[in-house]
């Protein structure tokens, strides 16, 4: 299959002779997490701290509302932190992914996705004017951005945060400096980051922002945090809704330009920009329709632009939500102040 450089693939990145195995994995994973729900606390909103909320649908029998202040969308009850702690050490969809799924589209991935990662953070620190001497990357994998940032010459240290054991090694051989150990036990007191980023993290965490505060803390005066997550008003996840692929046990918190903004602010830091330069929501609805997962005959517009028009209009569609802060794929930008 060719491809370009400009464009991404769902299968590319997910490729689906693989998905069905791991579909399996993520079951065995689900029903474990599900086992211990007499465990799974109620928490407040976690973008404003409201307490009130309704009902927004279950999937996978776990119940996401939406909070009435704030319209951030969570799971409540959640698990806590030591059943999410047994479900990551002891995952097998992770395993599979680790073994099969990140080896088999890494070199994809890398291209369409880390390197772009890393310019852009490039970018972002240009256009602030901020040193760059160290970065944090919470949550490294199998350390693709880094490596990709280390190629770009531009910082003089980069730390990979990586607590899964086969992950961390992964990085050291790579020959990246990693700290084996969740962000929250790992001291680094003293550090003062330039640049703190997590991608894809914050919708996993109990407490986003207990996460936010401990970033916060890490930065130097003036220092950035950049991060990414979903975004719940973007096309993919309002027209899919429950449907949505990025609907899953694991993402707790579904934030969206204005609760994330929100959240980041009451944790002191301030922020510079959000945007959404995600190039996967057409083509991730578009699939739920051909999949028959997800019907568009009571939205014919849609459907002309997905299915009838798709050849000449998707890519257009895409960039547009993209360009409008329309998609489900969010970076937010915060400095603490200097
Ligand atoms: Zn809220």
């Amino acid at each position: 299959m060719s491809t370009s450089a400009t464009t991404l693939r769902e299968t590319e990145i997910r490729p689906d002779h693989l998905m069905g195995e791991q579909a399996a994995r993520f079951d065995a994973d689900i029903a474990r997490i599900l086992a211990r729900r007499s465990e799974f606390v109620r928490v407040p909103c976690p973008a404003c701290g409201s307490e009130q909320s309704r009902p927004a649908f279950q999937k996978h029998a776990l119940d996401y509302v939406f909070c009435t202040g704030c319209e951030t969308m969570f799971i409540n009850p959640r698990p806590t932190p030591a059943v999410l702690e047994m479900y990551y050490s002891s995952s097998e969809n992770y395993a599979y992914w680790n073994k099969h799924i990140f080896p088999a589209s890494e070199a994809v991935r890398r291209e369409k996705i880390f390197r772009p990662r890393a310019q852009r953070v490039a970018e972002i620190c240009q256009r602030y004017n901020v040193p760059t001497r160290t970065l944090l990357e919470v949550g490294a994998g199998f350390g693709t951005f880094c490596e990709e940032l280390r190629a770009l010459k531009i910082f003089d240290r980069l730390l990979a945060v990586e607590p899964t054991p086969s992950l961390a090694e992964t990085c050291r051989q790579r020959g990246l400096e990693v700290i084996e150990k969740p962000i929250e036990h790992a001291d680094l007191s003293g550090l003062n980051a330039d640049v703190v980023a997590s991608f894809e993290v914050m919708e996993h965490l109990f407490s986003p922002a207990d996460y936010v505060r401990q970033c916060a803390r890490l930065l130097a005066p003036g220092g950035l945090f950049i991060a990414t997550c979903p975004n719940i008003r973007g096309f993919d996840m309002v027209t899919l809704g429950s449907v949505s692929t990025a609907v899953d046990p694991e993402h707790l918190n579904y934030f969206h330009p204005a609760s994330l903004s929100q959240l980041v602010e009451s944790c002191g830091l301030t922020v510079l920009e959000v945007q959404t330069p995600g190039k996967l929501d057409a083509e991730l609805v578009r699939k739920k329709v051909l999949a028959g997962e997800f019907d568009l005959t009571s939205q014919p517009f849609l459907k002309q632009i997905l299915l009838d028009e798709w050849d000449r209009a998707g890519t257009a569609f895409q960039e547009f939500l993209a360009a409008n802060r329309l998609s489900s794929h969010m970076w937010l930008v915060a400095q603490k102040a200097g």
